[in-house]
């Protein structure tokens, strides 16, 4: 009996098929919608994806996102999946977190700038002001009563 007349191996995925064609190992035809997503060379991407959503959660955002809007609905799941891969704990919270603490960081940061701004337009009026009236020369410019200093002597 010749069992190998039934059996057809898998056929092997196409090298440039993506990243869901060729997890579902189906063939990829030139009009995949999730193609432009995930292609073949972000396999990493779809899988954060597919863990968090799956291939049919994506599908769905895919759908309800409609044309117009389905590049931001695909970066917005694509982010938040990236996001859990790399805080399980947080996820796009802990972006926010992080975030959060730059932006407290750069907020101390301009208070600290305004505050020494400030500080060098209070003294700056003075490095601008007027000279001061040149000195006598003559002891008659000093005015009644005052003595003149002069060199000190050898
Ligand atoms: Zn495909």
């Amino acid at each position: 009996m010749d069992s190998s007349a039934s059996w057809e191996p898998p056929e092997p995925p196409q090298p440039s098929a993506c990243a869901v064609c060729a997890h579902q190992k189906r063939r990829c035809n030139p009009g995949c919608h999730f193609a432009p997503f995930f292609p073949h060379d972000q396999q990493e991407i779809f899988r954060n994806v597919r863990r968090l959503f799956g291939v049919k959660g994506i599908a769905r955002f895919m759908d309800a996102a409609g044309p117009e809007k389905l590049a931001d609905a695909m970066d917005s799941i694509i982010c938040e999946a990236n996001a859990w891969a790399v805080d399980p704990v947080h996820g796009a919270y802990g972006v926010q977190l992080a975030l959060g603490e730059v932006l407290r960081r750069f907020n101390a940061e301009l208070a600290t700038l305004q505050h020494e701004l400030a500080l060098c337009r209070e003294q700056q009026p003075a490095q601008n002001a007027p000279p001061p009236p040149p000195l006598p020369d003559t002891p008659e410019d000093l005015g009644p009563g005052l003595l003149r200093l002069g060199p000190p002597q050898p």
